[in-house]
């Protein structure tokens, strides 16, 4: 008899993006994480941290961060619940909600960590297909009736995002419950946050690693009435924000100035970049996030990715249906993305 629960040993393990180690001179653009610094108040916050808060656990419900955020947000602070970052968040959902006899409903291509955590609950993984135009396919996922449905809006690794009217329209069509990850909604021009106030199936996930660039830090939040909220808590590990995380989070929230700076700095070099990729005769899809997908002319991706690798450039190639031709290049500083663009016109 195996060790593991047989979904667990054929489990294909989610596999993040590599991490060169610190201080290897690469260009990173494989990963969205922000090019530029975090805020220097919430850096303050961290060179200043008494020993005394690591001495004792930290609040298991991270009340500092989850008020900082229900500032920013404009919702009462009941309604915000904080997670080492927002895949926490995911896995107190899937943890939660689904089972085996219940199934879980996203379009593809799309984050993999859904179904990663889907199976891990044994659940049935319902995949609808995006067309190439990545146009939302909501009768379908409103037709799979599961218990959870998850759009992520800006979508990875497309970039696209559809009108709130439609997320509000396929949350009053879904079964269950419907996450709505606005990872990178800083670069967005719309968010759907308006909905969990009308909607008690809406959960809307933010986090501070792309738009706040501390994906180091792992801080994330769900936003969501709290009845729903009360059973993600049920199920949340007892100290799943860390004192550090906590302090530094809410200075970087209460700090909206230097994210909406960087956030500006981001979409301009996006617009940049996508004319440049353009130009070489890429497809490249329309972004609202800090990275963009990328059809090279000839259809090389996979070859392109290991020709940049070898000049020390990073993106992101998915080996998966529908994007074996593609690639997702994180939007770095002008330097790093003329750097790119430099590199693929010798390339192609
Ligand atoms: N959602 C999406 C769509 C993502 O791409 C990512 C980043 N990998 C996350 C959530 C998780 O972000 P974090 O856990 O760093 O908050």
């Amino acid at each position: 008899m195996s060790i593991f629960r047989p979904n667990i040993d054929e489990l294909a393990a989610y596999v993040p993006g590599e991490q060169p180690a610190p201080g290897t001179r690469v260009i990173k653009l494989n990963t969205n994480e922000n090019p530029y610094p975090p805020s220097p108040v919430a850096m303050q916050v961290l060179r200043d941290l008494d020993g005394e808060f690591l001495r004792r656990y930290p609040d298991p419900m991270a009340s500092l961060a989850c008020h900082a955020a229900a500032r920013v947000y404009g919702v009462p602070r009941e309604w915000v619940l904080a997670g080492n970052g927002s895949d926490d968040l995911l896995t107190m959902i899937l943890r939660a909600c689904a089972e085996p006899g219940r199934s879980v409903a996203y379009p593809m291509p799309t984050y993999v960590l859904y179904r990663t955590l889907a199976q891990i609950q044994n659940a049935r993984c319902i995949e609808v297909e995006f067309d190439d135009d990545y146009h939302l396919p909501a009768d379908e996922l409103a037709a799979a009736r599961a218990a959870v449905t998850l759009v992520a809006a800006p979508n990875s690794p497309s970039g696209t995002v559809w009108p709130v009217e439609m997320l509000d329209d396929l949350a009053g069509r879904v079964a269950g419950m419907i996450v709505i990850d606005e990872a990178y909604v800083d670069f967005a021009e719309q968010d759907a946050l308006a909905l969990v106030r009308t909607r008690p199936n809406v959960i809307v996930l933010r986090t501070l690693s792309k738009g706040y660039s501390m994906a180091g830090l792992r801080l994330g939040f769900g936003v969501a009435q709290p009845a729903l909220l009360a059973g993600l808590i049920k199920v949340k590990d007892s100290y799943n924000v860390d004192a550090m995380a906590c302090r530094a989070g809410a200075a970087a929230m209460d700090d909206q100035a230097h994210k909406r700076a960087n956030a500006a700095k981001v979409k301009a070099s996006r617009a940049r970049l996508a004319d440049d990729l353009a130009g070489l005769g890429f497809r490249v899809w329309p972004s609202q996030s800090n990275f963009l997908l990328a059809r090279p002319p000839a259809g090389q991706a996979e070859a392109l990715y290991q020709a940049l690798k070898a000049r020390g450039i990073l993106v992101r190639y998915f080996k998966q249906a529908k994007l074996e031709d593609k690639l997702r290049i994180t939007i770095g500083s002008d330097d790093q993305n003329d750097a790119l663009a430099a590199a693929i016109r010798e390339l192609v």
